[in-house]
């Protein structure tokens, strides 16, 4: 099975290649293909790998809720995954938890976890959403478009069944209890097809959206922005969903990994960072785990030594650095203060996410569709003549207007 690995970018690229050129015409696609390498410099990866994360392995696996599966504490989410080896790695350094979604790189990911897991199903605990590849399902989709969606997404795992869907991106209470999605799930549940019920959200609701899903009964595991010093705090709602046994799954675990800030810090600062986050993250044992995106094997070493470990001083003294220095650039999740106070109904929040994805994560096609998805009045084209009142709104003091800005100019689709 195993090959050497082209480096990801590249294979990014070229796995983007084809829809860049369906959408911009090959001439853009060579010419945003420069700034797509120079901005993926892949901030959620050590530049200098140390000897001893080479062959790491899991080494804790833990209750997820009610739902049987003890999930490896570090997990694979796949939203930059494209080559089946990295899936199959994972498997055998002992993660059994994969985060997938239809509108992850235009299904390719789902195709490519299809392919990393054939022949060990069962090994597993295989996630999907309620989604299509070419985005997030309006909660009035009718259910037989809601089934058949989910049907696309096992055809390209090449599997029968799902262990878990979630609710994707769910913004509104209104959109957590729609009665189509409950409907499609208990049929597809009747059917065999899926196993448990989850919600994933990052949303200025977010509270009342995870206090609203652990009340209902209905969801079995949540998947949720969570970071160290994480705004607003959720240990009240980590508390409750282990009582009720909902599984908490973190996700957005390095509080953006922006690169302004860590190619400051030394080498070997750098090099800690990732495993300080996790560490932090899984220092609460009510978490059930983390999903984190491999897209590389050195990314698999890396990731997996902090699995088992505890923060000690030295990791919380580090997460404190970077969090003092993000403080004015981090939009949090969950957050949505100075939404009511910009007079264009501009999405803050969500355009901020895009920015993250683009220059942080390396999803530069999704962030690029995801904005392209705006109407044209709400996107940050309106900031360009504006004098900002939303800035007064924000108790972070984020340069609201010049980092929207910024994602205009890197995430509108050339004219
Ligand atoms: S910019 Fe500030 S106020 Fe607006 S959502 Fe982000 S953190 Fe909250
Ligand atoms: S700068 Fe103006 S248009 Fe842009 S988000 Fe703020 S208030 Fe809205």
């Amino acid at each position: 099975m195993k090959k050497a690995a082209p480096t990801i970018d590249r294979r990014r690229f070229l796995a983007g290649a084809g829809m860049f050129s369906g959408l911009f015409g090959v001439g853009s696609v060579l010419k945003y293909s420069t700034q797509f390498f120079l901005l993926s410099r892949a901030p959620t990866e050590a530049p200098e790998p140390r000897k001893e994360w080479q062959g790491s392995t899991v080494q804790s696996y833990r209750p997820l809720g009610k739902t049987g599966w003890k999930m490896s504490d570090i997990s694979m989410g796949t939203s930059g995954t494209s080559d089946p080896y990295v899936v199959h790695m994972a498997l055998d350094r002992g993660v059994n938890y994969i985060d997938t979604s239809p509108d992850y790189s235009d299904s390719l990911s789902e195709k490519t976890v299809g392919e990393g897991i054939k022949g060990r199903r069962d090994k597993v605990f295989l996630v999907s959403k309620f989604c299509s590849p070419s985005g997030h399902l309006d909660k009035d989709t009718p259910v037989p478009e809601i089934i058949e969606a989910v049907e696309g997404s096992l055809k390209r795992l090449q599997t029968d069944y799902l262990d878990l869907c979630h609710v994707h991106a769910c913004n509104t209470i209104d959109r957590l209890m729609a009665p189509t999605f409950h409907e499609a799930f208990d049929r597809l549940k009747e059917q065999g097809k899926v196993r448990f019920m989850g919600v994933s959200t990052h949303t200025p609701e977010l509270e009342a959206v995870c206090n609203h899903a652990i009340d209902s009964g209905r969801f079995d595991v949540m998947m949720v922005a969570y970071n160290f010093k994480n705004w607003p705090d959720l240990s009240n709602i980590i508390s409750r969903a282990h009582e009720k046994g909902v599984g908490f799954v973190a996700m957005k675990t390095l509080k953006g990994a922006y690169h302004t800030v860590l190619k400051d810090f030394e080498p070997d600062e750098r090099n800690s960072f990732t495993q300080a986050a996790f560490k932090w993250v899984n220092n609460d044992p009510k978490v059930s785990g983390l999903v984190v995106s491999m897209g590389k094997p050195n990314q698999i070493d890396e990731y997996l030594y902090a699995s088992g470990k505890k923060a000690d001083p030295a990791d919380l003294a580090l997460l404190e650095r970077y969090d003092r220095l993000v403080t004015k650039e981090y939009c949090r999740p969950g957050c949505g203060e100075c939404l009511d106070s910009c007079p264009y109904d501009v999405p803050v929040d969500d355009i901020m996410r895009y920015s993250m994805y683009f220059q942080a994560y390396g999803r530069e096609r999704d962030a690029m569709i995801k904005y392209s998805k705006l109407p044209r009045e709400r996107t940050a084209e309106a900031c360009l003549g504006c004098n900002a009142p939303c800035e007064a709104a924000c108790r972070f003091e984020v340069p609201i207007r010049e980092k929207l800005v910024k994602a205009h100019s890197l995430l509108k689709l050339p004219a």
